[in-house]
């Protein structure tokens, strides 16, 4: 068993049924801190890259987008990141390729499109599909 304090431990350290800790302090109002304002604690899995084993992402275009916040909603791994009701991009480090966020995306074409992981993302914007008619 660790000597640490279980506030030190991360999330892959714990046993089961231990107790998580979202954050190192007290936080007020959590909502109006964006995620890089948040005193987060190792073991919140906010701490936890996943880049390294995703095989596919999400691309997102800007151009497509109407804000609606479905992806943002949905998202499991709180990877959209959105600022004042509006998609801005997508968190890589957490994202873990589920593809849910393009399955609950309304428009036509998408605006998130999932491509494998090597590909570069200004090749997936350029290869992007056209509208299609009804
Ligand atoms: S692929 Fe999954 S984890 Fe990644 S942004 Fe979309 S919904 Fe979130
Ligand atoms: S679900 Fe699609 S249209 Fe809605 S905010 Fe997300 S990317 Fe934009």
């Amino acid at each position: 068993m660790s000597s640490k304090d279980i506030k030190e431990l991360g999330w892959d350290e714990l046993v089961p049924g231990a107790c998580l800790f979202s954050f190192t302090e007290p936080v007020e109002n959590v909502v109006d801190l964006t995620m890089d304002e948040r005193p987060y604690a190792p073991t919140n899995s906010h701490e936890a890259s996943v880049g390294d084993w995703r095989v596919e992402k999400p691309v997102y275009n800007r151009d497509l987008c109407i804000d609606c916040q479905f992806c943002w909603i949905f998202c499991p791994d709180i990877s959209i990141i959105s600022r004042d009701k509006k998609m801005i991009g997508i968190d890589y480090d957490h994202c873990k390729g589920c593809g849910i966020c393009v399955e609950v995306c309304p428009t036509n074409p998408k605006s998130l499109l999932m491509f494998p992981e090597q590909t570069d993302n200004e090749e997936a914007l350029a290869s992007w599909p056209e509208k299609e008619k009804k």
